[in-house]
Parts: structure tokens; sequence; C-alpha cells
């Protein structure tokens, strides 16, 4: 007879508070053996595996962190020797997660594998500000995008994407905000467009930075060490008095 294996469950911790985790996810990481987790995960939420050995995996942009190949084959490893294999990502697991790679290796090894989704950040940030994405007559869409390319990967044009966008939130950005604004200022965006900086969106840090397009290097600079997104769009004009702080348009001058 041949040794059946554990499955492994991609899991989404959501954006950073403990108690923004679906009752599924909560469910998976009671009855986990063992969990693999990314630097961005709370400790609370780490926790909820009572029973399971506990492993970090890294992940935070530019630092030391597991490489991915070595998770992959640490999870299909897992698998044959536990039941109840947990990958635990911030956010979901299906946007900026690498996903695919893993879910790729696990069916190439014949593991099982499923997927409970989480609340990315973007929409942790949008509820931390009250603006939401889409508004009747000023966005009817929005692009979730990075400028971020991984080793090895071909170069894409984001700023295309948000330039066709209403709406754009931008990932793992906030570290290169001067090269953005640059980019899309050059590529014909008003350096006015109302922009948002939100920092540990859900978290007791939790900041937001009201700006514009221009200022945002200057909105940046002012952030601490947590993740940050960068939202930019009309639907932010209405929202910068609101902001933690704010760095309007006439600073640049
Ligand atoms: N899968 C995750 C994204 C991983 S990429 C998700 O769905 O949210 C990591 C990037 O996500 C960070 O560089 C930052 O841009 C963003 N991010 C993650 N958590 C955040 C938070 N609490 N507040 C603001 N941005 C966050």
């Amino acid at each position: 007879m041949s040794r059946t294996h554990g499955k492994v469950w991609l899991v989404g911790a959501g954006p950073g508070a403990p108690d923004l985790i679906t009752l599924r996810a909560a469910d998976v990481l009671r009855r986990a053996d063992i969990v693999f987790y990314d630097a961005l995960v709370h400790p609370e939420t780490v926790a909820l595996a009572a029973h399971a050995e506990k492993i970090a995996v890294g992940k935070r942009c530019g630092r030391q962190s597991t490489a991915q190949r070595f998770i992959n084959k640490r999870l299909v490893d897992a698998a044959q020797k536990h039941n109840t294999v947990v990958r635990l990502k911030g956010g979901d697991p299906m946007l900026f997660g690498r996903a695919q790679e893993e879910i790729t290796a696990l069916q190439a090894a014949g593991i099982a594998c499923e997927i409970v989704p989480g609340v990315t950040s973007a929409l942790a940030a949008s509820a931390a500000v009250g603006v939401s994405l889409t508004q009747r007559g000023l966005s009817r869409n929005v692009v979730f995008v990075t400028p971020r390319a991984g080793e090895g990967e071909s170069l894409h044009d984001w700023a295309a994407s948000v330039l066709a966008a209403d709406t754009a939130v931008i990932y793992m950005g906030a570290g290169q905000a001067q090269l953005i604004a640059d980019t899309l200022i050059a590529r014909g965006l008003q350096p006015a467009t109302p922009a948002m900086v939100v920092e540990n969106a859900s978290l007791p840090q939790q900041r937001s930075h009201g700006c514009t397009l221009g200022t945002l290097p200057q909105a940046t600079a002012y952030l601490d060490d947590g993740p940050a997104l960068i939202m930019l769009g009309q639907v932010y004009a209405a929202a910068q008095k609101s902001a933690d702080t704010a760095f309007p348009q006439a600073l640049t001058a």
C-alpha cells in the first residue's frame, strides 16, 4: 500500500491584526502539526497553532529570508511526515505571496493542497483611511501592482498599469518612492495626483500619510520600519485631511 501524505494548507494570516483572520484559517491552525510562517505574521496568529512545530521562513523585502526553492522542498518533506501542514502567509496568499511556486511544487510531488484566503493589506489600508477603492463616477477599477521584480524575472511595465487605472495600490514600493514618483510623472501622471501612504495597516502602530504623487518621497521618508502601501488616485483627494500627517503639494516647490 502506498504511503498517504498529509495535506498542505496555504493560509492567509490577514494584514497584521490577529483578529483579522478567517474562522477557517483559525480552525486549520488549531489542527496544524507544523507551521511555516512569514515574518509579517503576528505572533498571536502563529500562537493559534497551539500544538504545532513552528518554523519562521523569513520574507521581508531585501532582507535575509529562506530561499523559495528551499521552502517548497520543506513543505513537500513536511507533508510526508505530518497530516496537517500549514504555510502561513501575510495578507492573502494569492497576492504577491509566491503561492503559485508552492502550489506547483506540491502538485508535482502529488501532495494535496488547499488555500484559505485572507484579507489583503490593500483592503486593510482602505479600511484604515476610510476611502473606498472604487467610487461611483470616480473610480471603476483598481490595480494591485508592484514595481519589484524578483531575481531573474524579466522587467515588466508596472507604470503602464498604474497609468491605466483609476485607483492604484502599490505593494512593496515604499522604499522606491522617488523612482515611482519620477517614473510616473515622466510618463504623464500629474504631480498633484492625490496619494496616501499607509504603514502597518490594522496594527496599533498604523499610520497614514496624505500626500500627492509629487510629495510621495517626503511622505515615505516619515515611515518607520513597518510594511507600507502607496495608494494613488482621485479617490484620495477628499481624504487628505483625515490622514495622520499630510504632505501637501506646496512643499515640493
Ligand atoms: N500577500 C500580502 C502581500 C505580500 S507583499 C497581502 O496580501 O497583503 C508585502 C507587501 O505588502 C509589503 O511590502 C507592503 O507593501 C504590503 N503590506 C503587507 N502588510 C501590510 C500592512 N499591514 N500595512 C501596509 N502594507 C502592508
